[in-house]
């Protein structure tokens, strides 16, 4: 056998037949968001590496061993390496500070969707390239944002057809509360330490919060009677957590308290929120999550700003799509597919395809010689709603056949009220 070329390692194509999943997911998106004013960003997929080491953090798995990097080719900024993104926030925070979106009206509402990379160790559902939807909000410190981003997510998977999902969600504090917790959790694990994985023994002093979300069996044993953060909060991040609590509360959003949810990323602050089916127990595949970040605009060096955003993975969602056989809008298909029958009629075929072209209806109208059968399942394959046959008796006579493919019911007309009945029937 001849040996073919096969994608690289960890990465697949989308092939048509899922298409319209991914296209479902994208159009809901893009609707939601547009309700809601936030407006569109696309940042490149490329940017400097230092922004991912600032912003995630060289100790989480993301940057430390997950990030793709490249070397540039000795130009001027020799001395930078590239990375693929990761994740949108951080390049999104560059993006708003460098753009002087600063100087906006506040709150600014972004929203991207695309490729994210990471070069996890491939396995079933995951994918070095990645699909994400996100959100960020920037410029306001209220819960009311902390809200609309959970109700945005939220609003997302019910509307394409997801109704089973649970938001849980705690507050990790800021950093006049959260150090105080930090040292008071550290001086409980030291006690336990004989008893963690060899992983959460170098997060006791290197990264203390993440012990607490480990998916190890004895971790979680040993951590069971483990302080609850919300003990700790200052009055001012109790009472945001608190605000953004009733605000779920208010629009009937299902949620769970989760005082181990820390989130696997350095920056962020208050608010931290992860997205799963109810069913989903074990929690290995959250739909997603965010939280608010009030310091990182500022670890970028812009001046102090709040702010808080999600993201969704695309990838567990079309499956999930698929898995609960969720009804996806049809692709579109053309409007109208013009047929003909012989030379005379080909010349005035292409007259209507002008006309009707230049009133922006979806047309399909390519000469052949094919039998009007086979034309006509062409047009069925094209999913077309209306077929206009051309013969060479209406060809004289300046007159076509129009035909409503879903109904089968036919009629002649002249050519000059065909666009007025096609625009009619369309609407
Ligand atoms: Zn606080
Ligand atoms: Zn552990």
């Amino acid at each position: 056998m001849k040996n073919t070329y096969q994608s690289a390692r960890g990465v697949r194509d989308i092939l048509p037949d899922e298409q319209p999943y991914w296209q479902f997911l994208r159009r809901t998106a893009e609707s939601v968001f547009e309700a809601l004013g936030v407006s569109r960003i696309d940042i490149p997929h490329l940017e400097n590496s230092e922004i991912y080491t600032k912003a995630i953090g060289e100790s989480t798995d993301i940057v430390g061993k997950g990030m793709f990097t490249l070397v540039n080719r000795g130009d001027d900024e020799a001395k930078n390496t590239y990375a693929l993104r990761p994740e949108g926030t951080a390049g999104v925070v560059r993006a708003y500070i460098q753009n002087g979106m600063q100087s906006w009206p506040q709150p600014v509402k972004l929203y991207y969707l695309g490729a994210m990379f990471r070069y996890d160790r491939p396995q079933k559902g995951r994918y070095r390239e990645f699909y994400q939807i996100g959100l960020e909000i920037f410029g306001d410190s209220s819960a009311k944002s902390d809200f609309l981003s959970i109700m945005s997510a939220w609003q997302i998977l019910k509307k394409i057809g997801l109704n089973d999902v649970i938001v849980y969600t705690n507050s990790i504090g800021c950093p006049k509360c959260r150090p105080k917790y930090v040292s008071k959790l550290k001086k409980y694990l030291k006690n336990k330490e004989g008893k963690l994985c060899p992983d959460c023994k170098l997060r006791i002093d290197k990264n203390t919060l993440r012990v607490l979300d480990c998916k190890e069996e004895p971790c979680q044993k040993a951590t069971s009677d483990t302080p609850v953060i919300l003990d700790t909060l200052c009055p001012e991040c109790k009472s945001h957590f608190q605000n953004t609590l009733e605000l779920l509360e208010y629009f009937g959003i299902r949620y769970d308290l989760d005082t181990r949810l820390v989130r696997g990323l350095d920056y962020y602050t208050k608010t931290v929120f992860e997205i799963c089916e109810v069913s989903d127990k074990t929690r290995q595949n959250s739909l997603g999550g965010g939280g608010r970040y009030d310091e990182l605009v500022s670890m970028f060096g812009g001046a102090k700003t709040p702010a808080v955003g999600f993201a969704l993975g695309m990838d567990r969602i079309v499956t999930l799509m698929q898995e609960n056989k969720v009804d996806v809008p049809a692709n579109g298909g053309v409007d109208v597919c013009i047929l003909q029958l012989g030379e005379k009629a080909k010349a005035a075929a292409k007259k209507i395809y002008d006309i009707l072209s230049d009133e922006s209806v979806n047309v399909y109208f390519v000469p052949s010689n094919d039998t009007l059968h086979s034309q006509l399942r062409l047009a069925a394959k094209l999913k077309a709603r209306i077929a206009i046959i051309v013969g060479q008796t209406e060809a004289m006579k300046d007159e076509a056949i129009i035909r409503d493919l879903s109904a089968s019911s036919q009629e002649n007309l002249p050519v000059k009220y065909l666009a007025e009945e096609v625009l009619k029937r369309l609407q």
